[in-house]
């Protein structure tokens, strides 16, 4: 793969896939991370002179057209004021007035197409759409790792009309080179905490890391359906009975590997899935019935710490207890932030955790926060992403 300093953008027109699917309400954006976190590479490219032409989607329209409420019009105006610069906005959707943008388009300018999902072949990886896209740029930059993981006909299928002109993007280098960091060269201890509420999303990853890691921490919902693979009573609490065999699994590889297995010894539970429920610490294997686990107990975070404070590597996908309600969020605040204070090398990733890392103040203490959550399950799951084999 092609880094940009690999490359030679002056005065050509590069056509630029960031992530910029940000939050929006009532046309304004509540969050605007992921458009900072693309301005590395926008920056790059305009001080070597590209012209840049930027690709992005917003939200699931219903991909038959312009609809005002998925406009990147706010994205762009956000961009706008974060570069000091204008940043246009393809006038007619893809049509002429958009091609006549492009031609007229000189270096140092941006121009942000319309969202692609307006058009319905971009999810599809339609091929004629993808063309459509290359002929308005000599040069393509893929920056959206939050998408890697589709083949788009942005984000992968148009890399083809470039056999010699691809580039990783900043964002999505780091990305790379950080997950590879997790995946071949993990200072030892290494540590997987994984968490969250479904197995079902996160078996693979389970079974890919296995090979990896010294120690595997299962918290969250999804700990239970492992307590109930190994005969406990969970009462309530979240499970999925057709992925017991499944955590059977998991677990005996774990013992056939040496990977030290931990699971919660003991369950802070409710009588409802409520923040002011009654609630009682009972040994995980003893959940009563009519109670539900919601977070881990005070010997689990011990334990837990107690690991983590010995290693030198953390990956952490997914809180360990129902964090957004305060009386059940201690589990993940405390791991959280030990995880922090390890001094190993963290990565968190996952929509949750990060806002539980925002949640806990650690986000600064933590090594590399992924940007993609769905893309760097599939990372570490072994699989290869169309967006990053396409650069290829
Ligand atoms: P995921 O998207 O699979 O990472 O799940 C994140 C969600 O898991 C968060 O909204 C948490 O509230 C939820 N969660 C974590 N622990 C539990 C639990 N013990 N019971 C129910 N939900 C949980």
């Amino acid at each position: 793969m092609k880094t940009l300093e690999q490359g030679n953008f002056e005065n050509k027109k590069v056509l630029l896939r960031c992530e910029m699917n940000v939050p929006v309400k009532d046309g304004n954006i509540t969050d605007d991370t992921r458009i900072r976190e693309s301005l590395a590479t926008i920056k790059y490219l305009l001080e070597h002179k590209a012209a840049v032409i930027i690709m992005a989607h917003l939200g699931r329209p219903e991909g038959t057209g312009y609809e005002g409420a998925f406009s990147l019009k706010p994205v762009a105006v956000r961009l706008s004021e974060l570069l000091g610069i204008n940043v246009a906005l393809g006038g007619d959707c893809f049509g002429d007035k958009t091609s006549e943008q492009v031609s007229t388009l000189k270096a140092g300018e941006i121009l942000m197409l319309e969202n692609v999902r307006f058009v319905k072949g971009e999810t599809k990886g339609d091929e004629a759409f993808a063309q459509k896209l290359a002929s308005y740029g000599e040069v393509y930059v893929n920056d959206a790792f939050g998408t890697t993981h589709r083949a788009h006909s942005s984000t992968a299928v148009i890399a083809k009309f470039f056999p010699n002109d691809k580039y990783v993007g900043k964002l999505l280098e780091h990305e790379i080179v950080n997950l590879e960091k997790l995946l071949r060269e993990p200072q030892r201890p290494f540590t997987a905490i994984i968490g969250g509420a479904k197995v079902s999303t996160k078996i693979d990853v389970l079974k890919n890391l296995v090979d990896k890691v010294d120690n595997l921490i299962v918290g969250g919902g999804m700990a239970y359906t492992f307590i109930k693979a190994l005969g406990g009573k969970i009462g309530n609490s979240l499970c999925e009975n057709d992925k017991v065999d499944m955590a059977k699994e998991v677990m005996q590889v774990c013992k056939e590997k040496n990977v030290n297995f931990l699971l919660p010894v003991d369950t802070l539970c409710s009588d409802a899935f409520d923040n002011n429920a009654n609630r009682k610490t009972v040994p995980t294997m003893e959940i009563p019935d009519g109670w539900e686990g919601m977070d881990i107990g005070e010997k689990s975070i011990e334990n837990f710490k107690n690991v983590v404070r010995n290693s030198k590597t953390i990956l952490w996908n997914g809180p360990l207890g129902v964090f957004e309600m305060d009386n059940f969020a201690r589990g993940t605040l405390e791991v959280g932030k030990c995880v922090g204070d390890s001094g190993a090398f963290s990565a968190v990733g996952g929509g949750d955790s990060i806002a539980a890392v925002n949640k806990l103040g650690i986000a600064s203490k933590i090594s590399y926060i992924s940007t993609g959550g769905g893309a760097m399950i599939e990372y570490l799951e072994g699989k290869t992403l169309p967006g990053i084999s396409a650069l290829e």
